[in-house]
């Protein structure tokens, strides 16, 4: 069954509609990236999803369960959504670990998971450390395993790899490639650059004034004109 079914949303803000009747289905396991300009509403889908938007209309299913729809939402923190956003800072006055494992129950099981998560990144010698202590990559590592350390059935990431330089670009995107696949959670990465777009994804849902013009595999796209 289908893990994050988007039906049909829309919001507004002013006049002009930001999201006008988007859907999107993505399956455990699958990358879906929203690409398109800037403006054209990615990161509002990607907000209703998280619970950080409203709707005007439609609705949003998480493992089959409603989370969203105009006349109730689900709050953020209970939704089994975990999300990366390129500022979403970390938490300043709390180490790496501690940062890893907020929101885990304070058992031996949690600090084990979070030794894991901070080996599967190579930061396990970097645990005790606070977050200005590490480069820009080391920090967007941490958030990606923070947000994985829950063990979330949707993870949502909104463009996380455009404040890091082009060579470590490239290796967040093989490493979150891993981590998400491992994980098993259904992915939807927000990004305007087409190559991270065919790199990590899935199916490509192409955003265009709102609303999702073309939608396929990688080579579905590609192929086309
Ligand atoms: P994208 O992520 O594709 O760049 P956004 O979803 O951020 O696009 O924005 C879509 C449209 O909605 C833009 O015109 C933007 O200015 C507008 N918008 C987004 N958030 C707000 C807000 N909180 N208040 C008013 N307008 C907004
Ligand atoms: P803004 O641009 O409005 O500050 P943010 O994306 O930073 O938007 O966060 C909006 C709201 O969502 C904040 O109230 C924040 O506490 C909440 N929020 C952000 N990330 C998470 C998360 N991972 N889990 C639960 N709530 C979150």
């Amino acid at each position: 069954a289908p893990m994050l079914e988007v039906i049909d949303v829309a919001r507004r803000f002013s006049v002009t509609p930001a999201v006008r009747g988007v859907s999107l289905t993505v399956w455990p396991g699958e990358v879906t990236c929203l690409l398109g300009p800037s403006g054209c509403g990615k990161s509002t889908t990607l907000r209703m999803i998280a619970g950080i938007e409203h709707l005007d209309s439609g609705e949003i299913r998480v493992a089959g369960q409603r989370v969203a729809d105009p006349r109730h939402e689900v709050p953020p923190e209970r939704r089994p959504v975990g999300m990366v956003f390129q500022d979403l800072a970390l938490f300043p006055h709390m180490t790496v670990a501690e940062n890893v494992g907020f929101g885990l129950p304070r058992t031996r099981g949690s600090a084990e998971q979070v030794a894991h998560l901070l080996g599967r990144v190579g930061l396990l010698h970097h645990a005790d450390r606070y977050p200005h202590q590490l480069s820009g990559g080391e920090q967007q590592r941490v958030a990606l395993i923070r947000a994985l350390a829950t063990r979330p059935r949707v993870m949502l990431l909104d463009e996380p790899f455009s404040s890091l330089d082009q060579r470590l670009r490239v290796e967040m995107r093989e490493l979150a490639a891993d981590l998400l696949r491992e994980a098993g959670a259904a992915v939807v990465l927000v990004t305007h650059d087409p190559d991270e777009a065919m790199m990590m994804a899935d199916r490509v849902a192409i955003m265009w004034e709102g609303r999702i013009r073309q939608e396929g595999t990688p080579l579905e796209l590609y192929r086309q004109p």
